[in-house]
């Protein structure tokens, strides 16, 4: 007997399919990865939608007596692995299909490099630099309870992303410990360190740039030493890996940020660099040059690090662009058109749901931690981190070379291989 055709029409239609777009970047990818999947292919169209998604209001009192009212997100892209995991940003920019296109690559990135969980992402629509810092907590503790139902230690575990830090993540963790009656340190990681946090975690995303970049450097014959990098976003992850990337002999000779762009032809002194980097970015620093923003994308490099936000490295920039290894310390930096140019132009990119991995996998570590009450020097932290990393690396460059495809969509197939014999394992119920 043949069955009638099945309407599986989505109703989620906040999710823009245009390719560029962070959702449809990732539908793109999924695409690609397809062919590669064998018989698990049956499973795949559930990850092509979020298993669960919540939006809330976000009223808070501001300081002048008046209320404002936020648009907050968490979005459960899967869960097949283990508990929801991933950040929350803070962004006026920010959206619920871009909140749900992060959660589907935090599942990617998870399964990557082999941590017990599935994928979230969490956001609040707003701009924290307008808000004092009795505003900011209150606004995290009036998220932390709108979201209060769906995460915990067991079942999601936020940490920091784009705007929010350790601070906010202790204010996290004290509403729900508060709300819940018992103080639950696994339910966010990121937290300061006598809160449980763990050491290494602050450095750990802009490492694993550093650490799979310069694997990825080391095998395609590139030296480090002298290397010329150009990095945009000089947040948490841009910073810290020019710092790793400049102590190796790296020369960082342009950085963008919010603020502006600069470029120094001999290299930039990091150290100085990031002495001069606050709330106000880079531009008033009075080192090197200061250059258009579009000029960022035509600057002579070895090495391009996009590590700000999605959809930045578009076919178009990825033309102009003169290095020879692509690191994503940012999420979504680069649109699938994009993938093309570069891999038709033999530029090699090592995609984010590996390279910026290190920051999920010391927060996983963190977590670990905080059940058995027992923590780790930051030496220990790191050769965890570094071995896991390259154990990751190491697989999907084998994959990418047995079926000729790029490391992104290696390492999708090794990352929808796992969740999808998860899926094939536990079936379907009810
Ligand atoms: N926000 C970071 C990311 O995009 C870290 C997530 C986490 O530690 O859970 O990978």
């Amino acid at each position: 007997m043949t069955s009638a055709p099945v309407d599986t029409k989505s109703e989620l239609s906040y999710m823009s399919p245009r390719p560029d777009s962070p959702w449809g970047t990732y539908l793109g990818q999924v695409d690609r990865v397809t062919p590669y999947l064998g018989p698990l292919q049956r499973w795949v169209d559930i990850l092509k939608r979020p298993k669960q998604a919540l939006v809330v209001n976000v009223p808070i009192e501001l300081d002048n007596g008046r209320f404002a009212h936020f648009e907050g997100y968490r979005v459960q892209h899967s869960l097949a692995r283990g508990p929801g995991k991933g950040g929350v940003r803070f962004h006026p920019d920010v959206t619920l299909e871009e909140v749900t296109a992060l959660s589907a690559w935090m599942t990617v990135k998870t399964a990557a490099v082999n941590l017990p969980y599935g994928g979230a992402k969490g956001g609040v629509r707003v701009d924290p630099r307008k808000l004092s810092r009795g505003e900011l907590e209150r606004l995290t503790r009036r998220y932390t309870s709108a979201i209060g139902k769906i995460i915990g230690p067991h079942t999601d575990i936020p940490a920091p992303d784009v705007n929010t830090n350790a601070q906010v993540m202790a204010w996290m963790m004290d509403t729900y410990s508060i709300n819940t009656g018992a103080t639950a340190t696994g339910v966010v990681t990121g937290k300061p360190i006598h809160l449980g946090g763990s050491l290494g975690r602050v450095k750990a995303t802009g490492r694993g740039v550093f650490v799979t970049g310069r694997e990825a450097a080391r095998r395609m014959g590139l030296d480090l030493n002298g290397a010329r990098i150009a990095i945009q976003g000089f947040g948490n992850v841009g910073s810290v890996a020019a710092e790793l990337f400049a102590d190796a002999g790296a020369k960082v000779v342009a950085v963008q940020d919010h603020s502006g762009t600069l470029y120094n032809d001999g290299g930039f002194d990091v150290a100085r660099l990031l002495a001069a980097n606050g709330p106000d970015g880079i531009a008033g620093s009075g080192l090197g040059e200061s250059i258009p923003d579009e000029s960022f994308w035509d600057v002579r490099c070895d090495i391009l690090i996009p590590a700000a936000l999605e959809g930045q490295l578009s076919a178009e920039r990825a033309r102009r662009v003169s290095a020879r290894l692509v690191l994503e310390g940012a999420n979504g930096p680069t649109v699938p058109a994009a993938d093309d140019v570069l891999a038709e132009r033999g530029v090699l990119l090592v995609p984010d749901v590996i390279c910026n991995a290190g920051g999920v996998t010391v927060s996983y570590f963190e977590w670990v931690q905080d059940f058995s009450s027992f923590f780790w020097t930051e030496d220990e932290i790191n050769v965890r981190l570094d071995k896991i990393l390259m154990q990751a690396l190491t697989r999907i460059w084998e994959t990418a070379d047995r079926h000729r495809i790029s490391l992104r969509t290696a390492t999708y197939a090794v990352a929808f291989e796992r969740i999808l014999m998860a899926h094939e394992e536990r079936g379907l119920y009810p």
